[in-house]
């Protein structure tokens, strides 16, 4: 378990002190995938440099397995880095050496692996990122998420408990995104590490993390179970990022509001319920006539989900609204 109390980084520029992150609580569970999405400068580098810490805090207390990590001696911290594996967003490769010499180089740093040791686990890393055939190729010879992958089997070399991403995604093209994704979530699913992801995008968020917290200049302004966040966002930060990952246009939604007549309803499906014809047997019952303003049918992790928003006009309003409350779905009031 990671927990941050009242964690806070300020970096001094000349002489003056730079707020980079306001006094923080926070709980990362062992063995979840915990997204931390905010925008270009919100302190999301600085919070996940924390956690190993590359980064010393100004105050506050970092707690890994109930100990206080800012207590370390330099040999503690030594021997706790071995257990905290990083990727990064440009792979930061030694372009000199092979795939595979990338691979065993925190092993040899260590200094405490025999080269048998090495070896075995080199071949069983480069097979489970799928790069048996590209052992002696150099990172100029492969492609963006071939390289992303030597990072991920790099950062895994010494058997660490907790991986750290900092924007491992977001130098690769959709395709390769959703690849690496997968095998992230295969390593979370199958190692049980702890993986905390950083990410701009909430569409990253949706489809790998369990739960997120959302920065915004320095600050964790929303925290929660990611269909939470995702299906209730409460933060206008958060509201906007989720509007991107749908490509949905505020100014756009609201005028179409404007031009809706009757009751305007925001529903929301999870699980078994996005299958359930619920629609029609509801107006049916009802009276209740709809028509459909937005829609979205998607899945958050493996949890299937559908948002709905809706006009009503006529039939028996309050019928309908039971009906939906009866069958599990999250019924918001937008007008
Ligand atoms: P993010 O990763 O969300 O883009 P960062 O954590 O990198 O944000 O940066 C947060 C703030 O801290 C920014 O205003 C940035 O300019 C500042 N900052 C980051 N690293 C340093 C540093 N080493 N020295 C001074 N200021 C820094
Ligand atoms: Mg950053």
């Amino acid at each position: 378990m990671i927990v941050f109390d009242q964690v806070h980084k300020s970096y001094t520029v000349a002489g003056r002190a730079i707020p980079a992150l306001h006094p923080t609580d926070m709980t990362i569970k062992t063995g979840e995938v915990f997204g931390i999405v905010g925008h270009s400068g919100a302190g999301k580098s600085t919070l996940v440099r924390l956690i190993n810490l590359l980064e010393p805090p100004t105050g506050g207390r970092i707690l890994i397995d109930g100990e206080d990590i800012t207590r370390y001696s330099a040999n503690e911290l030594r021997a706790f880095r071995r257990k905290v594996g990083m990727i990064f967003q440009h792979f930061n490769l030694l372009s000199s050496k092979t795939v595979q010499e990338n691979i065993a180089f925190p092993m040899k740093l260590a200094g405490i692996y025999s080269k048998a040791e090495i070896r075995d686990r080199v071949s069983e890393l480069l097979a489970r990122v799928s790069l048996t055939d590209h052992a002696d190729k150099y990172p100029s010879q492969l492609s963006g998420g071939q390289k992303q992958r030597v990072g991920i089997a790099r950062a895994l070399a010494c058997r660490p408990t907790i991986l750290l991403c900092d924007e491992a995604t977001s130098a690769l093209d959709p395709q390769t995104t959703q690849s690496v994704l997968s095998l992230l979530a295969d390593i979370n699913r199958e190692l049980g590490l702890t993986i905390v992801l950083i990410t701009h995008e909430m569409d990253v968020v949706r489809r790998v993390c369990d739960r997120v917290a959302v920065m915004d200049a320095g600050n964790v302004v929303e925290m929660g179970p990611v269909s939470e966040v995702f299906l209730h966002p409460s933060h206008p930060t958060t509201r906007d990022f989720v509007f991107e990952s749908e490509n949905v246009d505020a100014g756009e939604l609201a005028a179409d509001l404007q031009k809706a007549n009757g009751r305007i309803l925001r529903l929301t499906f999870k699980g078994d319920a996005t299958y359930q014809p619920l629609l029609g047997s509801v107006a049916r019952a009802s009276g209740v006539d709809f028509s459909i303003l937005s829609g979205r049918i998607d899945h958050i992790k493996d949890i299937p989900y559908g948002q709905l928003t809706l006009s009503l006009v006529g039939g028996d309003l309050d019928l309908a609204m039971k009906a939906f409350d009866a069958a599990d779905v999250h019924v918001e009031v937008v007008r």
